[in-house]
């Protein structure tokens, strides 16, 4: 569809302001208004009497004008128009604020539609500035989109009817006609016009299985078509497995779940093919040493290997475990944003002569001028902080290099499958040994004296622990942190109280420079406490820490609990999570529980998905996909396997889309996976 080469502005009645409100809406081209699906819709076909209208829920009511609008000016300089609708059986009052068009658009002894809110006061029902349609010629189902600021609903809907009359007649249609055949789908043109002006439900239905399905299925083609890479050849082959050599270098023993992971990966990278596979581990599961066997590989195999992290902080323990980890005889460098300059310059000539055999670091990796000399293997960890596009983007540093991907987030086995389609899946599934369960207490704020006493009784001992804040300083971004805590002012309060222990603090506004310096003191031992935001949230690993204290434990969700509370158990000591709450909701108690409950992370990914349900799960790009606008992957499970298959055999017999009949598709595979990158 080449509406999507033609800008917004081109539409009737869509100026230059307008369009900049779309945009900000991330609506740019026609194409994209057309895709702009509604939120929501009006159902006005089966509207009710006055009577069955209930007072609170928003109905649509047919009945008569008994009178012209009359209008009376209220204080402020308004103006205010009332009439009165029946339907024979009872009586029903208007009111609209400010709109002098009303008497002529209400005529007396005509019907209509009214769509609005219902009230009741003691004596008579009524609606304030109701919608309404002559009864004549009502819609059936109106759309509701998402607006903005000065572009209304209504306003959208006006352009999209505009747009619609734009489609050409022969409008090409990126599923090809056998697929829409075999799976009962529509045309892609009535999809378009039914999902925004549907004439019925069914047809909405209808139009919704549509672009459910292609949505799905672009998106299962884009995933497969990476994992199409494995097909090919790959010229990076380790000839010789050195593992038995690395284990000799660790301090520790690996677990069967470790080893099994590293002897799947091994087999991947023996086999002469390019390895496309997740590691999923539980928190504390081991999962560096598994990356850190690889790369070691990769070196002793005359190789390069890249990581990823999510975080400046993350990267630097990343690398300081792995140096350690791999011995001196193998070259590991740091790279970051931070990095001075002429430390920059270096590594960047090393690693383009082959000098440095593993380059941690975070997005900064990806900067233009980061070249490899022979990049083999590309790892990115905590997976679902990057995007698809990121891990490609790294992994077009080499010729077709290994990827292998690291994810704390466990999803059920057959879902990962599914929207992970390009990736081969290995688990670890066991916690190195020696690991004692994390004790967890849900307590209310009057108890946080007794905890930070709990606290002391272990700094004396010289153990560790973590206070984690929600804010940083007490003037919140509204100016009203009410009663949450700020970590500058908790850091401040507990220097008085607690005199002898050394209290440092860090949060995400802090110089990486800064942020380093506490960690590193922390990590060493030369600090007690750490009072956080969640910034230590992703994989911080220092095992002497063993109290997790966490405040106004009732706004986070479970799976940020989960990895909060990962943060101790790391070492042989016994560590006690604490959760300060005095939240009294449901739903906020159930998620406390849980995590007294069960330390299982796949088990608590199971609850945190019945809690917060599947849209809030996958809207919130946990899982580094590309946004869906219409599929929700949970309840449209039965598409989602139907695709799958779909794209599985499309591609079977054409691997790149290179048929004149899937340049749409190609089109649309192209789209979907450059959008997560614009925003
Ligand atoms: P995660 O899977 O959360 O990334 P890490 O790789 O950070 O876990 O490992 C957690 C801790 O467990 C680290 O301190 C690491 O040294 C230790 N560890 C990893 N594997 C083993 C093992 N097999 N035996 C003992 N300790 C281990
Ligand atoms: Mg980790």
């Amino acid at each position: 569809m080449s509406l999507y080469g033609k800008p917004i502005q081109d539409l009737k009645g869509v100026g230059e302001k307008r369009a900049r409100l779309f945009q900000k809406l991330g609506v740019f081209s026609v194409g994209a208004l057309l895709r702009f699906y509604p939120r929501a819709y009006e159902d006005l076909s089966r509207p009710l009497s006055i009577r069955e209208a209930c007072p609170g829920e928003v109905s649509a009511v047919r009945a008569t004008v008994l009178q012209r609008p009359a209008e009376t000016r209220i204080r402020g300089g308004m103006t205010l128009y009332k009439c009165t609708i029946t339907d024979g059986e009872s009586d029903l009052f208007l009111t609209f604020f400010n709109n002098p068009y009303i008497k002529n658009l209400l005529k007396a002894g005509e019907e209509y539609i009214f769509y609005g809110k219902v009230t009741a006061s003691f004596l008579k029902k009524e609606m304030a500035s109701p919608e309404f349609f002559p009864a004549a010629d009502c819609p059936a189902i109106r759309p509701v989109y998402r607006q903005t600021e000065g572009l209304s609903s209504r306003l959208i809907q006006n352009a999209v009817k505009n747009a619609l009359l734009l489609l050409p007649s022969e409008i090409k249609d990126p599923l090809p006609e056998p697929l829409r055949t075999r799976y009962g789908l529509c045309s892609l043109r009535t999809a378009l016009e039914e999902i925004h002006f549907p004439p019925s439900q069914g047809a909405l239905l209808r139009a919704r299985k549509r672009l459910v399905f292609e949505e799905l299925f672009v998106l299962q083609l884009g995933l497969l078509k990476m994992k199409g890479r494995a097909r090919c050849e790959s010229s990076l082959r380790f000839t010789q497995n050195f593992t038995p050599d690395f284990y000799r270098l660790l301090p520790f023993q690996p677990t069967g779940a470790q080893q099994r992971a590293v002897g799947e990966a091994m087999m991947d990278l023996q086999s002469g093919r390019p390895m496309n596979r997740l590691v999923q581990g539980d928190v504390g599961s081991g999962k560096t040493a598994v990356a850190a066997a690889l790369c070691y590989n990769a070196a002793c195999n005359g190789f390069q290997s890249a990581l990823m992290a999510p975080t400046e902080l993350l990267a630097r323990q990343h690398y300081q475990t792995l140096a350690s980890m791999m011995g001196a005889d193998i070259q590991v460098a740091l790279l970051t944003s931070s990095t001075p300059a002429a430390e920059k310059k270096e590594i960047l000539q090393a690693l383009a002569q082959g000098g440095i055999s593993l380059l941690v670091g975070t997005h900064a990796l990806l900067s233009e001028q980061v070249a490899f000399h022979r990049l083999a293997l590309v790892i990115t960890d905590e997976q679902h902080r990057f995007g698809v596009e990121q891990r490609a983007a790294l992994a077009a540093k080499g010729d077709n290099p290994h990827l292998l991907v690291m994810s704390a987030t466990p999803i059920p086995r057959t879902l990962a499958l599914m929207i992970y389609g390009d990736l081969d899946l290995s688990i670890l599934d066991e916690l190195p040994p020696g690991r004692q369960k994390i004790e967890t207490y849900a307590i209310t704020s009057e108890k946080r004296l007794r905890a930070l006493g709990y606290l002391q009784k272990h700094i004396d001992r010289g153990l560790q622990g973590y206070i984690i804040c929600p804010m940083i300083d007490n003037a919140g971004e509204d100016g009203a942190a009410g009663d949450r805590k700020s970590v500058l002012d908790y850091a401040q309060r507990l220097r008085k109280l607690m005199p002898t222990a050394r209290i440092g603090h860090l949060h995400g506004r802090m110089k990486p420079k800064e942020k380093d310096a506490v960690m590193d003191e922390f990590a060493a031992g030369r600090l007690d406490v750490l009072v956080s935001t969640t910034v230590v949230e992703v994989g911080v690993d220092v095992p002497n820490a063993v109290i997790m204290m966490i405040e106004n434990a009732e706004r986070y969700g479970l799976s940020q609990l989960h990895q909060l509370r990962g943060r101790v158990g790391r070492g042989t000591e016994k560590s006690t999570c604490i959760l300060v709450s005095d939240a009294q909701n449901q739903e906020a108690v159930t998620r406390l529980q849980t995590m007294c409950r069960t330390s299982n992370g796949f088990e608590i990914a199971d609850e945190d998905l019945k809690l917060r349900g599947p849209g809030d799960f996958f809207g919130s790009r946990q899982h580094g996909l590309p946004e869906l606008k219409i599929a929700n992957m949970m309840e449209n499970m039965e598409a989602l396997k139907q695709a799958q298959q779909a794209a599985q055999e499309l591609l079977r017999t054409d691997p790149g889309l290179e048929e004149k009949a899937h340049a749409g598709l190609r089109a649309e595979v192209a789209r979907l996976f450059t959008a997560m990158n614009g925003n």
